[in-house]
């Protein structure tokens, strides 16, 4: 047996997982196929919108708030600082799903919200043209995490309480009654678990699982301040954001590096991508006519022509949740994929789970709505927004 663990794929789920293994003393090795926070796969671009409270459920909410401790708790041990609270901002109706979705969630779990009516948010985000009957909620632990840093220091810690990193595509991955086989050009690894992490890859290496993932084409872009309007949009200014208008989700983040302000769309209809390694870099016109129109009618202090613009996917399953589970017919797996476009805040507790599953073959976490064998013989499909 090589190691009792194996965690094939570390991008932002594999990594804290083979963190989170490794930092519970268990012998673990980690395949990497293209190198530590490379971006090449659904994990770049300097920064992600980090929410303690998602209107998506209890499940994610919960998953979120460990994650924020364990977040900490990768601060505390490696002196980097990956997670920036600003403060959160949902700007929509009252009934909208946004907004009602996150009422309801923090209902349910006893999470602090401020209010504020349509003359509040004029008043205290200018940036933000709100229309008639808008409301805003302010979720207090809420602001930005920096992905390439988060998993780059996750590799460091995993690697100081022992993990070992093979820089190497695993080509297959075969379950067997008391171990699992890792196969890599060079050789064959035999593990006693394999944590299976790998992203926009992952239906491919198990192709024998009822999965249903789809990596879809999504896009990062960034927008600078008009001439005199730089004071707007500092991290001070300037809350993390989710805003439903004009008929879309739109979200952004300050300005806190050169890349200036990042503004995206809750977009999960992007093109199918076949083969994730083939995926495009560089951005089309037309793919960002969709974010430049919601910059130039929500956010006019912005020049709606974006001054950065970069490739990435999304991994969507039919109901928009995550996968994270021991499947049925295979116990000596565990599936994390947390993607679905919202699930790097997450992610160290995704791979904190992983690690317990894959060491205890159980989790407290209630990962019902999240089973790897939910669509052996049905589909279903809701909204979802970041
Ligand atoms: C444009 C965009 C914006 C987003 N915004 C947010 C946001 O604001 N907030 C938020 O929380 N989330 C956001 N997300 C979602 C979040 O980034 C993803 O949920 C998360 O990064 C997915 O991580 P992952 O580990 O599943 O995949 P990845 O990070 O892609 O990791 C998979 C890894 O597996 C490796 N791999 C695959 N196959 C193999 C193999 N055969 N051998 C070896 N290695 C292999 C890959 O190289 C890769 O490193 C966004 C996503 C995108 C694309």
């Amino acid at each position: 047996m090589d190691a009792q663990v194996g965690v094939i794929g570390l991008g932002a789920a594999g990594s804290a997982a083979l963190w989170r293994t490794a930092a519970r003393g268990a012998e673990v090795i980690g395949f990497e196929q293209f190198g530590s926070g490379h971006d090449r796969g659904s994990s770049h671009g300097y920064s992600r919108v980090f929410k303690s409270v998602t209107p998506q459920g209890p499940q994610e909410s919960a998953l979120a708030q460990r994650a924020a401790g364990l977040w900490r708790e990768l601060e505390e041990e490696s002196g980097e600082s990956v997670l920036h609270m600003t403060g959160g901002l949902s700007i929509g109706k009252p009934d909208s799903p946004l907004i009602a979705g996150l009422e309801k969630v923090a209902a349910e779990t006893g999470l602090p919200l401020e209010y504020l009516d349509e003359d509040e948010v004029r008043r205290r985000f200018p940036q933000h043209v709100v229309t008639a009957g808008d409301i805003a909620v302010i979720d207090p632990a809420s602001g930005y995490i920096q992905p390439e840093l988060a998993i780059r220091t996750e590799w460091k810690l995993a690697q100081a309480h022992g993990a070992r990193v093979v820089d190497a595509a695993v080509l297959e991955v075969i379950p067997q009654d008391e171990s699992v086989l890792i196969v890599t050009a060079e050789r064959t690894y035999e593990v006693g678990t394999a944590i299976v992490a790998a992203g926009a890859w992952q239906r491919q290496l198990l192709p024998f699982l009822p999965l249903e993932l789809t990596p879809r084409r999504a896009t990062l872009s960034w927008f600078a301040p008009k001439p005199g309007k730089e004071a707007l949009f500092t991290p001070e200014a300037f809350p993390a954001f989710t805003h439903e208008a004009v008929g879309e989700t739109g979200w952004g983040l300050p300005e806190f590096d050169e890349f200036r302000v990042k503004i995206g769309l809750d977009f999960t209809e992007g093109y199918e991508i076949v083969d994730p390694s083939a995926n495009r870099k560089e951005v089309e016109d037309w793919e960002l006519a969709r974010v430049r129109a919601f910059v130039a009618e929500t956010l006019p202090d912005l020049d709606p022509v974006p001054v950065h613009s970069g490739g990435c996917m999304i991994t969507m399953t039919p109901d928009e949740e995550f996968t994270i589970g021991i499947p049925a017919e295979h116990p000596r797996l565990v599936v994390l994929s947390a993607c679905s476009g919202r699930g790097f805040k997450m992610s160290a507790a995704v791979g904190d789970v992983g690690a317990e599953l894959a060491l205890t073959g159980t989790s407290e976490a209630d990962l019902s709505i999240f089973s790897p064998d939910r669509f052996a013989n049905e589909t279903i499909s809701i909204g979802a927004t970041k």
